[in-house]
């Protein structure tokens, strides 16, 4: 009997613990109501009209239309303005510093200069309404894992960022630290990535897992913007490939792969990468099996403009510009070729190449080279979130995080609309308004 009362005494001691908790946690909660005039769904590729918001803390609690908002709520009223999910550019390089598009400047400074001159490319890049990056690689290993770590513990403003680590590479290859006298010792974040065997390749691999990376980024063809590099050679063989992507998914990370040249395209996607990066010279049957495998391409058509842009100012190295003639056009050609044949796209900039926070701009040439305005949203958001296997980002839904952006006049009639984001809210939390 003793022993009942005791229990009982347990259990409503436990029932009002429970009930304190409860109210304290709905309390504490930040309530907020978003009014959308118009949003804008890619999972369904369709624009919804007056739609309230409801968010707790970081996510998103309901979506509808005539939903009671609480009392305790903060109301964003954005009726007036065409609301989206956050924007997500699946091909960027935050972490690199301040550069002029001479690699060799990296040389000149220390791993601590790079990270602190990121700072600003972090803050530009989400308060231009990318929320959400996939930053996919650094000169100096690492310091994107501490960009990441860094705007996660709120020490600085960023999107929210998935890293490389570094590159993986060939030595000599389009990933690696090249322009330097060979009896130059390199210290060991500039050569971090490099591998020449499959049994390196998992070595780098496991090295990043355990590091931090959030996915491996491989080379697999010659690269535009390299010292010594020939975009239109290949690099990895496929049995390195192979490799890279089979280690990286003992660890559940997946793999994209840099590739300009035919082959080096048909190899990554032959090996399994969830993403070809640039695919400029990607052929039929590069198209073909794309299409086959469900692999995303990756391509970035609007740096064209700043590389040629800085060629004419000669900020461009004169070898990238040798590397890089005729490949724009090619690549937005093959951009249209492989949107018409349907291959999975996705939303990248390789931002660094142009100025950090510009992004926006590539939407309209999406456009211009094939794709509807819709297509060009659902790259940077539902399919890019697939690409990246995160599920809790890439559209506004319950359950999902309260990645928010606005626009003041329709970017399905006006996709440059994009280029000039009025309004961001990341994790339920507003940095632009
Ligand atoms: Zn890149």
């Amino acid at each position: 009997m003793r022993e009942l009362i005791m229990t009982r005494g347990i259990a409503k001691y436990t029932l009002i613990t429970a009930l304190l908790c409860a109210l304290t946690a709905f309390a504490s909660a930040q309530v907020t109501a978003v009014r959308a005039g118009k949003l804008v769904d890619p999972d369904s590729g369709k624009v919804l009209t007056d739609r309230i918001i409801l968010i707790r803390d970081a996510k998103i609690e309901k979506v509808g239309k005539g939903i009671d908002i609480p009392a305790n709520a903060t109301v964003i009223d954005l009726s007036r303005m065409t609301v989206l999910p956050g924007l997500i550019d699946c091909h960027t390089h935050l972490a690199d510093g301040a550069h002029d598009g001479e690699p060799m400047g990296q040389f000149r400074k220390t791993a601590a200069q790079d990270a602190l001159e990121s700072v600003p490319n972090a803050r530009v890049t989400l308060e231009s309404g990318f929320t959400t990056v996939r930053d996919v690689g650094v000169y100096r290993a690492l310091v994107d894992v501490a960009l990441r770590d860094a705007i996660d513990r709120g020490d600085i403003v960023g999107p929210r960022m998935f890293v490389a680590g570094a590159y993986v590479t060939i030595t000599g290859g389009a990933g690696a630290a090249t322009g330097l006298a060979p009896d130059i010792q390199l210290p060991w974040d500039l050569r971090y990535g490099e591998a020449n065997s499959p049994w390196e390749v998992r070595r780098v691999v496991r090295q990043l897992a355990h590091d931090g990376a959030d996915h491996i980024k491989v080379l697999s063809s010659g690269a535009v913007l390299t010292h010594g590099s020939n975009p239109k050679s290949q690099e990895f063989t496929p049995d390195e490939l192979q490799a890279a992507v089979d280690e990286a998914n003992h660890f559940g990370l997946r793999v994209e792969a840099h590739a300009h040249s035919p082959e080096g395209i048909k190899n990554a996607i032959r090996a399994g990468v969830a993403s070809v990066e640039h695919a400029t010279m990607i052929d039929d049957e590069g198209i073909a099996l794309a299409k086959q495998h469900g692999t995303y391409l990756d391509m970035d058509i609007y740096d064209e403009e700043c590389i040629q842009e800085g060629g004419k100012k000669g900020n461009v190295p004169k070898d990238f510009l040798e590397h890089d003639a005729q490949l724009g056009q090619i690549q937005r050609d093959n951009f249209r070729k492989a949107v018409n044949a349907g291959v999975k796209m996705s939303f990248g900039t390789d931002a660094g190449v142009c100025p950090y926070g510009t992004a926006g701009k590539q939407f309209a040439f999406m456009v211009q080279y094939g794709m509807t305005p819709m297509q060009a949203i659902q790259a940077a958001t539902s399919s890019a979130a697939d690409l990246l296997g995160h599920s809790d980002i890439g559209s506004i839904k319950p359950g999902k995080y309260a990645d928010i952006i606005a626009v003041s006049g329709d970017p399905i009639a006006d996709i440059h609309e994009l280029e000039n984001v009025k309004f961001v809210m990341k994790a339920g939390k507003v940095y632009k308004q």
